[in-house]
């Protein structure tokens, strides 16, 4: 393109709120043959509410130990014979209070609605993509995926099934342990963008294959898939955030030029190893300093306006 060309074409990205980052960029994303997205405040609004609280406990299946009184004594001063779901969702929003996870902050936000009320929390680690362990004045509380409350000695598996119901909605799950006994299952949900299917569908339409990479389990991210309209077998789960940017370089394998759309500081190593990198509105400084193209409002359509603007079709337009 010419100067003047690409003169245009920023300054009409710039009034579309389609930031590019130099004249190379612009010219190069009309080549992309395939788009990424990140799941959560990127095809999804990234606010999480919490939606469900259900008490799942070694016993809840009717099997009270005789001995009951002996377990209780041994999982801890804390935990009452009876846990009741305001006594779950107080655990957990007393780990989850320092932290800054939108699934922590909606945890938090949630017991406050339903008169809950958060208790001492001395130490918060997070464990990067699986959730985190806390030290409260409840005991050692662990809330994530159910791998990790394996890690921490604590039986995921009663909730199964409760979990499968929760995600196959859509919804995020996670467990809840106290003192490496299971307490529940929590629930998240976060609305899917308004134009998310319409950008994906235009995509389609182009013949870019879409794709999309969340650390969110496989059943969450496959019905948020349906819901916008990429293809169940493009969506790839449970990727940890240090294996996002080789998930994108597998996509590019064959060939593929790949532009990545994310909002998290998360995102940032996937930006930098995708042919195109495209920061969303929302978006931390970092994912907008790793990206190409930043994207000033949260619209996911605005991924097909910078493609348009690249193609020089949004100029015969305007
Ligand atoms: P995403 O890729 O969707 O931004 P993350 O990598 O931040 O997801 O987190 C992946 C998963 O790790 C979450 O879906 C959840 O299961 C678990 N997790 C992360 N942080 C927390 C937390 N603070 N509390 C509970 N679970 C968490
Ligand atoms: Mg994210």
């Amino acid at each position: 393109a010419t100067p003047a060309a690409t003169m245009v074409g920023t300054g009409i990205g710039a009034r579309n709120g389609v930031l590019f980052e130099g004249g190379d960029v612009l010219e190069h994303v009309k080549d992309v043959d395939a788009v990424v997205f990140d799941k959560t405040g990127t095809l999804t609004e990234g606010e999480m509410t919490l939606t469900d609280a259900r008490v799942v406990t070694p016993a809840a299946d009717g099997a009270v130990p005789e001995d009951a009184g002996t377990a209780d004594a041994e999982a801890g001063a804390g935990r009452p014979r009876d846990v009741t779901e305001s006594f779950l969702l107080e655990v957990a929003a007393t780990a989850e209070s320092g932290s800054e996870h939108p699934i922590g902050e909606a945890v938090v936000a949630g017991a406050g609605e339903r008169g809950v009320e958060s208790g001492e929390l001395d130490v918060l680690q997070n464990v990067s993509g699986r959730g985190i362990r806390a030290r409260t004045e409840h005991g050692t509380v662990v809330v994530g995926k159910p791998d990790l409350l394996a890690d921490e000695g604590a039986d995921p598996e009663p909730a199964r099934d409760a979990m499968a119901e929760l995600e196959e909605e859509g919804k995020t799950a996670v467990l809840v342990a106290l003192d490496g006994e299971l307490l529940g299952v929590l629930a998240v949900a976060d609305e899917v963008k308004p134009t998310a299917a319409e950008a994906v569908a235009s995509l389609r339409e182009r013949g870019v294959t879409v794709h999309m990479i969340t650390g969110d389990n496989e059943r969450t991210a496959r019905a948020v898939a349906r819901e916008v309209g990429i293809d169940g077998a493009n969506v790839r789960a449970g990727v940890l955030p240090e294996d996002k940017a080789d998930a994108v370089e597998s996509i590019q394998a064959d060939g593929s030029r790949a532009m990545m759309v994310g909002d998290g500081v998360n995102d940032a190593p996937a930006l930098a190893s995708a042919f195109v990198g495209v920061a969303i509105g929302s978006g931390t400084d970092v994912a907008i300093e790793a990206a190409d193209v930043t994207l000033m409002r949260s619209d996911p359509r605005d991924v097909v306006k910078a493609i348009n603007v690249s193609e020089g079709t949004l100029a015969k337009i305007e």
